[in-house]
């Protein structure tokens, strides 16, 4: 099982922002700035690790529901836009990263990543919650 299937079944703690039947969103543990997201489906075992092994209607359901969260981030946190990233080099389950972009150089994953109050990260959480129609 992954970390992120743990998290969705609730036996590790996040800071959740959204979830349906099939997708589930919450804070990026280490973020590149307030508000990063990470959306992922809810997988069957072993969890798929590439996101284009997804199938057609998994993937743009899932694109679907990261663009509800995105619109949300985008309300709650002052940003330009919500980035897009896909890598999955740390966790093998597949896994969309949305990033509150202010200028192109926000989105650097070598960069030095944030280290938030969990206050501050709940609270992040709850007002993007909140925000998600
Ligand atoms: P990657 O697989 O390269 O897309 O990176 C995985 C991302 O998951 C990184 O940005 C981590 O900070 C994040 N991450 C790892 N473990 C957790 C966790 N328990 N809760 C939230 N985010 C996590």
């Amino acid at each position: 099982m992954t970390i992120f299937s743990k998290i969705i079944a609730g036996e590790i703690p996040c800071y959740k922002v959204a979830e349906d039947e099939r997708f589930f969103a919450f804070l990026d543990i280490n973020p590149m700035a307030k508000g990063h997201t990470l959306v992922v489906p809810k997988l069957a075992e072993p969890e798929e690790d590439y996101i284009f092994n997804l199938d057609d209607k998994t993937l743009a359901d899932m694109m679907v529901f990261a663009k509800k969260v995105a619109l949300a981030i985008r309300q709650v946190i002052d940003c330009k836009r919500v980035g897009v990233a896909v890598l999955g080099m740390e966790v093998p389950h597949v896994h969309i990263h949305l990033v509150p972009l202010c200028r192109e150089s926000d989105m650097d994953f070598r960069k030095e990543k944030l280290s938030l109050p969990s206050e501050e990260m709940a609270s992040i959480a709850s007002e993007i919650a909140n925000a998600v129609k």
